[in-house]
């Protein structure tokens, strides 16, 4: 296994997802296969895997409780164990913080404060303090309710790090890189590490080529969720497959993910959510060695995505933004729109629900005035109203 120092701490960077556990059928995820789950979480530890990662609502709470189980029977400063503060699932309300997670198979929970949420985690878990702790998904959708000073998340986590309750605060994030960087300005000093998917597909579909790089500006090590973007990249099939088959006959779709993210100097661990024994040990087998792609290879790999989705070329330069009367956020919506028509999903809808309707798709009125100035030549009136239609669709 190769490590990789984290200050006091030296990670293996093959992290273990706990969000993708073997489950039993026909539970929708939500009751996970607990002999085959401690079967592979103990063969990973004892494969030199150290960093194990759950939150608060992976596979209904119950990925918090196997995993806290099953580490336990090793010595407490033998593993790392990485947790998540919910706040893309609390509503505040009436001083009240209402969970809801009923569409994750939970009950709606209400607690009175931050601490009574932490306090459940530590309990559910089973330890007395967690190696590493985030701000779950730092977003649009999230940021006002993590920097609202009045409920206090960050204070009260940063007052438990004093404890010695958290060694290491951090914060996963989904979010656009202008949140990621509005947030840093701000919290820079005391996030010390990010969690954010990333991959070789992702690095120009979900921008994450631009959130690497506003992190490490800050300084700030990366691990990554999403390797292979639930499996898509494992098994990505078709043209795409037969491009890196044609490049290396004898490697897997998922070694060329894994292999991508090596080449990434401030990429710490890759957290793997991994669901059978095979899975497991082809990852401990490419973590084993530092075998980073090579700048020809990467070239492979772009030509892979061409074949795997289909991009609108926006580069963000704004050249279009000051002409739009409606005063849109043309590189943003072309952004979230290269994800909807490549795979719509709650990643699209989280954004588009951050946004009045005066600032979606269909606020559009074809004027027109952008697109002479786009160096890319892109019609944006077409994009904005092909947008407007794919989120109509009944
Ligand atoms: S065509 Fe649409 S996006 Fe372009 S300037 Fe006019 S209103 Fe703005
Ligand atoms: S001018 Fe073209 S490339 Fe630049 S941000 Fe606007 S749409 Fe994107």
């Amino acid at each position: 296994m190769v490590y990789k120092q984290f200050k006091d701490k030296n990670l293996s960077t093959l992290g273990y997802g706990g969000m993708r556990l073997p489950s039993v059928p026909d539970s929708r995820g939500h009751i996970i296969d607990e002999p085959e789950a401690e079967r592979l979480l103990i063969h990973a530890y004892n494969s030199g895997v150290n960093y194990f990662d759950t939150a608060f609502f992976y596979h209904a709470g119950n990925s918090e409780r196997v995993i806290g189980k099953t580490l336990s029977r090793f010595p407490r400063d033998s593993y790392y164990i990485g947790d998540k503060w919910p706040g893309n699932f609390v509503d505040p309300i009436d001083d009240k913080l209402y969970v809801d997670v009923s569409n994750m198979g939970m009950k709606h929970m209400t607690f009175s404060t931050p601490a009574e949420i932490f306090e459940y985690q530590l309990k559910n878990v089973g330890v007395d303090y967690f190696d590493f702790y985030m701000l779950h998904n730092v977003a649009e959708s999230t940021y006002d309710l993590y920097t609202d000073k009045k409920i206090g998340v960050i204070e009260y986590l940063l007052g438990q790090k004093e404890k010695g309750r958290i060694k290491h605060l951090g914060f996963s994030t989904h979010g656009r890189y202008e949140t990621i960087d509005k947030f840093l300005k701000e919290y820079s000093d005391s996030m010390e590490f990010a969690l954010m998917q990333l991959n070789y597909l992702d690095w120009t579909l979900q921008e994450a080529g631009k959130k690497y790089d506003v992190i490490t500006k800050y300084n700030i090590p990366i691990f990554v969720m999403e390797p292979v973007r639930g499996g898509k990249l494992a098994a990505p099939g078709g043209e795409a497959e037969e491009v890196l088959k044609n490049a290396d006959p004898a490697a897997t779709p998922a070694s060329w993910a894994f292999r991508f993210l090596q080449s990434l100097s401030n990429v710490h661990v890759v957290v793997s959510g991994m669901t059978t024994m095979d899975q497991l040990k082809e990852n401990i087998d490419i973590f084993s060695r530092e075998n980073p792609t090579t700048a020809m290879e990467i070239e492979t790999l772009w030509k892979a995505v061409d074949k795997m989705a289909s991009f609108v070329p926006c580069t963000s330069c704004r050249y279009c933004c000051d002409a739009c009367p409606q005063n849109l956020d043309i590189p943003m919506l072309i952004a979230t729109y290269n994800e909807a028509v490549n795979e719509y999903g709650w990643y699209v809808n989280d954004i588009l629900d951050t946004l009045s309707d005066d600032e979606k798709p269909g606020a559009c009125i074809s004027c027109n005035a952008c697109s002479p100035l786009c160096p890319q030549d892109i019609d944006i009136a077409d994009i904005m109203r092909k947008f407007d239609d794919l989120t109509n669709k009944p």
